[in-house]
């Protein structure tokens, strides 16, 4: 069995998740663990039992925790996920085992180490990042950087993605790399070279799971927490 903890949303009444983020882990051949963030005192457990760690989408990131405070373009925030998720992030790292965020997920991964976000892109860009379009329907272009993780498991250079933010990566952390950008800069994927599996993506491939070559993504994930 490979154990695939996922962080999750909350808000007064629930701790939730949306399907895609399940079913793609399990169709990859994974066995999720949803990871509610209400003790912060099973971490250290948590990195023992985890294979793999997926961090999820969701609101934003509160700014207290990248240095800065609100531009007043702040969204949703939830800073009992947000401390959860960048403490069981840093100590997950120590293992070595690989970690893969998705939008939100991507953030935090840049956050914990270092970086820092754009709290709305809606000013910096004339590409729509926020999309209507329903969730499976890729709406913009990104061009992967040649050689990277990214690269080697989608296998393509260009990608037509789906778009689902406000805000987005500014300085990325040290000792990590961008791995794709969007036609108008944004940062659309990073990683971390030195460790072995440590992605994050700006898009959302859980809704496309199914579709190459998003299956790509999960199918990789899951392979190298097997090892
Ligand atoms: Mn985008």
């Amino acid at each position: 069995m490979v154990i695939i903890g996922i962080t999750c949303k909350s808000d007064t009444k629930s701790f939730y998740l949306p399907r895609p983020y399940v079913m793609a882990v399990t169709v990859a051949g994974g066995t999720p663990l949803v990871l509610p963030h209400v003790d912060d005192t099973c971490i250290d457990e948590l990195s023992n039992l985890l294979d793999g760690l997926l961090l999820a989408g969701g609101g934003d990131i509160h700014p207290m925790f990248y240095g800065c405070t609100d531009s007043g373009k702040l969204k949703r925030v939830d800073p009992i996920r947000d401390r959860f998720e960048l403490t069981l992030v840093k100590r997950f790292a120590q293992t070595g085992k690989p970690i893969l965020g998705i939008c939100r997920g991507m953030q935090v991964l840049n956050v914990a180490f270092g970086g820092n976000l754009y709290q709305d892109v809606g000013e910096l860009t004339d590409v729509n990042h926020w999309q209507k379009a329903p969730v499976h329907e890729p709406i913009h272009t990104i061009t992967l950087k040649r050689g990277t993780l990214l690269h080697k498991i989608m296998g393509q250079t260009t990608l037509m993605v789906n778009s689902f933010h406000h805000q987005a990566v500014k300085t990325v952390a040290d000792g990590f790399i961008v791995s794709a950008l969007a036609e108008d800069g944004i940062i659309e994927a990073i990683e971390h070279p030195d460790y072995g599996f440590m992605l994050g993506v700006q898009f959302h491939p859980e809704y496309m799971y199914e579709s190459e070559p998003f299956n790509k993504l999960f199918a990789a994930f899951v392979a190298a927490c097997k090892r």
